[in-house]
């Protein structure tokens, strides 16, 4: 029986199928590639295998490390098995290094490395364009608790400590990423979506002179070319450093 038949979502870069047990999912990675809102889109053969793999591989190594997340295993090359869950209407980024929204927002100049790392939370709705949020808007909205949220950050910057030593040992600087996190069957908090070059900003030290390279979708988004052999380079490094230990 195929059980890929029923799509439950489709969303931009992502199509959420349902699993025969109904407490699972099927997610596929499509070839999409979307930014500034969609309003710039294009599409790269083998983007929706590369991330689907970069992120199985990630989400193993932050299961090993005690973070719960919504990943259960692979399907096949651009499809993962996942918990179902009910997202937290929420994106939370973690900044290490202002790039980005941040500077286009303060005065901060871009490639200032951050003190201690921040935490910005926005609403995810499209329509609005994913604005800011604060904590007071978070309480008026009655999006999440205050329990649940401190959860949320501790999980993120816990997840932060263990992605920034998992990408400095295969020489790539973790300068910001995006997290979502929803309620699984059990009404427990997971990490959910993915974390591929689409939502980290990752640059690279072995190319580190004086000049930033990006490996991230911030070549599709800065029309920087090499878009597929940057994500191809990501997942060779993950892949070599796994088989290495
Ligand atoms: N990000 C994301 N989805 C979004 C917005 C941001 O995955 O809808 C990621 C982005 O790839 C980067 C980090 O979150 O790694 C911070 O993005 P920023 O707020 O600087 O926004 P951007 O510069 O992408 O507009």
């Amino acid at each position: 029986m195929n059980s890929k038949i029923d799509l439950i979502y489709e969303g931009k870069a992502k199509k959420i199928y349902a699993h025969d047990d109904l407490d699972k999912v099927i997610i596929e990675f499509k070839d999409d590639a979307t930014a500034f809102n969609a309003l710039k889109k294009a599409k790269f053969d083998g983007k929706g295998e590369l991330n689907c793999l970069i992120s199985s591989k990630i989400f193993e190594f932050l299961i090993e490390n005690d973070i719960p997340t919504h990943y259960l295993g692979l399907k096949n090359k651009n499809s993962m098995i996942a918990q179902k869950i009910k997202i937290i209407p929420i994106e939370v980024v973690l900044r290490n290094t202002a790039y980005g929204s941040l500077c286009k927002q303060t005065t901060i100049k871009p490639g200032t490395v951050l003190e201690s790392p921040l935490i910005d939370i926005y609403l995810k709705n499209d329509e609005l364009n994913d604005p800011l949020l604060t904590k007071e808007r978070i309480n008026l909205l009655k999006i999440i608790d205050n329990e649940d949220l401190e959860l949320i950050t501790d999980m993120t910057l816990k997840i932060n400590k263990l992605l920034k030593t998992f990408f400095y040992n295969i020489k790539l600087n973790l300068v910001d990423f995006k997290l979502e996190f929803g309620y699984n069957a059990n009404g427990r908090i997971v990490l959910g979506d993915e974390i591929s070059p689409d939502n980290c900003r990752l640059w690279d030290l072995k190319q580190n002179n004086g000049t930033i390279v990006s490996l991230d979708k911030d070549r599709f988004r800065n029309d920087l070319g090499g878009f597929i052999k940057a994500y191809t380079e990501i997942n060779n490094r993950i892949n070599n450093y796994i088989n290495s230990k």
